[in-house]
C-alpha cells in the first residue's frame, strides 16, 4: 500500500480472534477509528459502535475482536496490518483462572489473588495488566492496580510507585482514571538508582495496599494486579523476588522469557503459581530516546494535562524559610567512622536536610505528607509533585511549577533525581 493510500479512509473486516494493529508516528498526525459493526476492544476496553476514537503520534494500538467486526480507519498510519495470531485466548484464560480464584475467595471472604506480571523490556507487561484489569472490572470486580515500573509506569509520574483501585475500564484515550492514587516517591527512573530505598518504598506500598484490601470487601475479593519493570537480571531479579515476597503474590505471569520463568520456579515459594506466557507479536519495542520522551511526556501531562483535558499549573515563589527540603541518601562513611549500630549501606536511605541551591533547578520535588523529619519521609505517601523553575540565592526564594496554587498541602519537600525542562 502506498503512503497516499494509507492516509485515505480504509475499511477493515476482521474475522473472529483477529487483531488490527497500527502505529501513528508522525508528529501532529491524527488517526480516527470507528467501529462500524460487530464487537471489538482495545486492550480489554470495549469500543462503542459508531463512536470515533482519535489517536495521535506515539499511539501503538491493537483492536481485537472475539466475534468479528468492521472497522473504519481515517488518517495516516505508519504501520497497519491485521494479525491472525494473537495470544488473546491465552490471556483470557489467565483472566478466567484469576476469576475462579476470586469467586472462591468471595465465598470464603478471603483476599483475592495477587498476580504479578514480569518479563524483560517491551514484552507487553503493562498491556497485559491493562487487559486483566479491564476484564476484571467488566465482570464487576474492583481490583487494585499496583505499578512498580518506575521508568515507564502509568500511575503518577516516573520515579514513583503507586496503586489505584480500578472502578471502571480504562478510557481509550486517557487510560485508567487516576482518582485518588496512592503514590510513594522513590526519585529515580530505575530501581538500580537506589536499590535499598526501592525495597523500602515497595514494602511500604505493599503494607498500605494490604490495609486497603482489609477495609474494602469488594476490593479484597478482587485482588491485585502488579506491573513490574523490565530489569530482570542481578539486582533487578532480586527486586522481583522481593516484590513477590512483600506483596505475598499468589501468581506470577512471566512474559516471553523461559529463563526467567525457570529461575522463578526455582526461587519462589512452592505455593506461588508461576505461569509462562508468550508475548504478543504486536508489542512494539521502544528505543532509548522514545523511553526518555515518554517519561518527559508523562511529566508534561502531569502539569499541563493532555490535548483533550488541558490543565493550567501555577507558578509561585516560596521563601526558603517556608519550606523544609530533604534528599534521601548521604555520602558513604568509611566503615571505621560508622556510628554504633549503623550498617555500611544505611547511608543510602538516610534522610538529609538540604538548603536550596542552583543544583536543584528543574528537579522535581515530592510534596510529602510526612509529619516528622525522619524516616517518616520515606514511608509517607505524597500529595503530588512540584518542579523547581528558579532558585534565587540572593532573595532566598525558589519558584515552583505546581498543579495547585499556594499554599502547598505540606511544607516537607523531597528532592527527586528526575528533572523536567518546562518548555511552555
Ligand atoms: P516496558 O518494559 O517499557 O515496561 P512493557 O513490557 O510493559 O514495556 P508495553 O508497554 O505493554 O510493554 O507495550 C509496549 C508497546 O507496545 C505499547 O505502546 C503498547 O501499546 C504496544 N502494544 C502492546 N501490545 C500490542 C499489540 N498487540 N499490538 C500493537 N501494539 C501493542
Amino acid at each position: 500500500m502506498t503512503e497516499d493510500k494509507k492516509s485515505c479512509l480504509q475499511e477493515y473486516k476482521l474475522e473472529q480472534d483477529n487483531e488490527l494493529r497500527f502505529e501513528v508516528e508522525t508528529k501532529g498526525e491524527k488517526v480516527y477509528l470507528t467501529l462500524k459493526s460487530g464487537l471489538a476492544e482495545i486492550f480489554g476496553t470495549e469500543l462503542v459502535k459508531g463512536k470515533t476514537y482519535e489517536f495521535t503520534s506515539g499511539a501503538k494500538v491493537a483492536v481485537y475482536t472475539w466475534q468479528g467486526c468492521t472497522i473504519e480507519v481515517k488518517g495516516k498510519t505508519d504501520v497497519i496490518y491485521t494479525a491472525k495470531e494473537t495470544p488473546m485466548i491465552i490471556y483470557s484464560n489467565c483472566h478466567a483462572a484469576l476469576e475462579i480464584m476470586r469467586s472462591e475467595c468471595e465465598n470464603d471472604n478471603k483476599r483475592g489473588p495477587i498476580a504479578m506480571v514480569v518479563g524483560p523490556q517491551d514484552v507487553g507487561k503493562s498491556t497485559l495488566c491493562k487487559i486483566l484489569l479491564n476484564y476484571a472490572v467488566r465482570m464487576g470486580r474492583r481490583p487494585v492496580y499496583v505499578d512498580l515500573d518506575v521508568g515507564q509506569g502509568s500511575i503518577s509520574i516516573p520515579g514513583t510507585v503507586g496503586a489505584i483501585v480500578i472502578e471502571r475500564p480504562a478510557s481509550i484515550d486517557e487510560g485508567f482514571s487516576q482518582e485518588a492514587p496512592l503514590v510513594y516517591n522513590y526519585g529515580y527512573k530505575s530501581p538500580s538508582g537506589n536499590s535499598k530505598l526501592f525495597s523500602m518504598v515497595m514494602d511500604q506500598l505493599a503494607l498500605t495496599v494490604k490495609e486497603r484490601l482489609e477495609v474494602n470487601k469488594k476490593t479484597r475479593h478482587s485482588g491485585v494486579i502488579i506491573n513490574t519493570c523490565g530489569w530482570i537480571k542481578g539486582d533487578g531479579y532480586r527486586q522481583l523476588l522481593h516484590a513477590g515476597h512483600t506483596f505475598e503474590v499468589d501468581v506470577v505471569l512471566v512474559l516471553d522469557q523461559e529463563r526467567l520463568y525457570n529461575e522463578l520456579v526455582r526461587d519462589m515459594p512452592n505455593n506461588v503459581k508461576i505461569v509462562f506466557l508468550q508475548k504478543s507479536g504486536g508489542v512494539v519495542e521502544l528505543s532509548k530516546s522514545a523511553r526518555t520522551e515518554n517519561r518527559d511526556q508523562r511529566i508534561r501531562e502531569y502539569f499541563y494535562g493532555t490535548l483533550k483535558n488541558q490543565l493550567y499549573p501555577h507558578s509561585f515563589d516560596l521563601k526558603w524559610s517556608e519550606i523544609k527540603l530533604f534528599k534521601i541518601g548521604a555520602p558513604p562513611l568509611p566503615d571505621s567512622c560508622l556510628p554504633h549500630g549503623m550498617k555500611p549501606m544505611d547511608h543510602l536511605t538516610k534522610v538529609v536536610s538540604i538548603i536550596p541551591s542552583p543544583g536543584i533547578l528543574h528537579h522535581l520535588l515530592a510534596v510529602s505528607f510526612a509529619e516528622k523529619e525522619d524516616e517518616d519521609i520515606i514511608y509517607s505517601h505524597v500529595a503530588g509533585f512540584v518542579c523547581v523553575s528558579n532558585v534565587d540565592t540572593e532573595r532566598q526564594t525558589i519558584t515552583l511549577l505546581s498543579p495547585q496554587p499556594k499554599p502547598l498541602p505540606n511544607n516537607v519537600l523531597v528532592l527527586s533525581d528526575l528533572q523536567f525542562m518546562d518548555s511552555h
